[in-house]
């Protein structure tokens, strides 16, 4: 049996390492020269790692064992982390349960209610009812107002850019179980972890393997239509070619889905409402010498343009980068701001006058070089009802399915999701495939 799958990023990468465990034969078509989606790598000069920056928790269950089965557990590094708050032109450390009672911004009244909304969070079970009240509504419902000023708007800002109040409880709920769980219950200190080499140890353990199984990896190869085929089975449009597939995964955006898939596959425009994604654009800094010891820093302030700091060297052996400090600069932003209308250097114009004014003391001469990703469809925003909007895993053709990060309704955008989401995907897809395998 054949099995084509769209994008090669984690989700498409993940599925065809799983899918090329049975008979079926995998090829998987990335349209980037480059495997791995946004979580590829890049080429910072002397060294590479992460375009954007990644880490792993240690409730990230479904990732370690996949890099266990890779192969990988030696290169996974676990190392202390620490978080910051940048609130009213102050830092303040916010990693330990002392960081927690020693927090200025907040009184003794306000910590007790954000105790009271963490561990009441991490106690819910249920989604359903998160997704009718929005996430600003339930932390002040839970906590009060002085404790999401303080508190939670500087970290769903963080996340989310503007929007955030646009966004349900679930995404809270999601984000207290995966990053408050990372504190080790016995230090109560938070870990984080990273891979020898960033991201692309991965996706070129991803990639032998799949070689030895001799499944296919074609990267330039955009595919431009999904056909289905009148015998059965789906036909994929590249390069002005057209092949057969027994069947068709396609894992990216929902934009790229509507564009490229004829409208008897999938009807995805039938919502009321269309999944909005938000996407980001993220200055990284290589320097000399550290810029913050937190790995990250979650900041509010409106004169400064980004939304948070992330000091990848404060985790990653500065071994791995050449001896030099790597830190990101992102801005999440709605596809209308006018940001995406800039170009690099004025970005990079703006974003450095906001480490001015972060870092008075900051010294230019130390930054090595300096670089501005960007990306458009990022993180779906989980609105009201979320659930209610997603496609479907199984589409109108029983040969064509979707499997990408707009489904996650229990979780944030993360990698331990994707592994996650696509174990339940193949739950369904093993059983499909030896049905279709028998039947023949
Ligand atoms: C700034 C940032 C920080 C992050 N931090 C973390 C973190 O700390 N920890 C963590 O676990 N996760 C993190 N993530 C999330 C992680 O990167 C995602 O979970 C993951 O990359 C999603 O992979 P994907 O394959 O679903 O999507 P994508 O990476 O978007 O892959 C989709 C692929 O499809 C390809 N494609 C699109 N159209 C076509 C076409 N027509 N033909 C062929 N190919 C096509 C694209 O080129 C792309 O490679 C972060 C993401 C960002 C952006």
């Amino acid at each position: 049996m054949k099995i084509g799958i769209v994008g090669g990023g984690f989700m498409g990468l993940v599925l065809a390492h799983e899918i090329s465990k049975t008979t079926a034969h995998v090829k998987v078509f990335e349209a980037d020269s480059q495997l791995g989606g946004l979580a590829t790598h890049y080429d910072y000069g002397s060294f590479i790692w992460d375009k954007y920056y990644h880490v792993i928790l240690p409730t990230d269950n479904h990732l370690v064992s996949l890099i266990e089965d890779l192969g990988l557990e030696n290169k996974l590094q676990w190392r202390r982390s620490m978080t910051g708050y940048y609130v009213n032109k102050k830092f303040y450390p916010f990693s330990s349960s002392k960081d927690f009672l020693l927090f200025p911004p907040l009184n003794i009244i306000d910590k007790m209610k954000l105790a009271f909304t963490i561990f009441y969070g991490s106690k819910i079970n249920d989604r359903k009812k998160l997704e009718k009240i929005t996430v600003k509504d339930w932390l002040i419902k839970l906590g009060g107002q002085r404790t999401y000023e303080k508190f939670w708007a500087p970290l769903l800002k963080a996340k989310l850019g503007e929007s955030h109040d646009r966004v349900s409880a679930v995404f809270i709920w999601t984000y207290i179980k995966r990053l408050f769980q990372a504190r080790s219950s016995a230090a109560q200190k938070e870990h984080m972890g990273y891979i020898d080499g960033g991201y692309k140890t991965v996706f070129d353990r991803l990639q032998e393997s799949l070689a030895k199984r001799e499944s296919e990896v074609l990267t330039k190869t955009s595919i431009q239509g999904i056909t289905a085929n009148t015998k059965g089975g789906i036909n994929l449009e590249y390069q002005g070619k057209r092949e057969h597939f027994d069947k068709v995964i396609f894992t990216g955006p929902l934009n790229v889905l509507e564009k490229v898939s004829s409208p008897n596959l999938i009807d995805i425009t039938n919502n009321k409402e269309d999944v909005e994604y938000l996407g980001v654009l993220c200055m990284v800094l290589i320097t000399e010498e550290p810029m913050t010891p937190y790995y990250v820093l979650n900041l509010a302030d409106k004169k400064v343009p980004f939304t948070g700091v992330i000091g990848m060297s404060s985790l990653v052996d500065v071994k791995q980068t050449d001896g030099k400090y790597i830190t990101y600069f992102p801005k999440y932003v709605t596809a209308d701001h006018s940001f995406w209308c800039k170009s690099d250097d004025e970005l990079k114009t703006i974003f450095l006058e906001g480490v001015k004014q972060l870092y008075p003391s900051f010294n230019e001469t130390l930054i090595v070089s300096s670089h501005m990703h960007k990306a458009f469809k990022v993180q779906p925003l989980q609105v009201l009802n979320y659930s209610e909007i997603i496609p479907k895993m199984r589409t109108k053709n029983p040969d064509f399915f979707v499997v990408n990060t707009s489904q996650f309704v229990n979780d944030t955008l993360n990698n331990n999701s994707v592994v996650n989401h696509i174990k339940d995907f193949m739950v369904d897809f093993e059983k499909e495939l030896k049905f279709t395998s028998e039947t023949v």
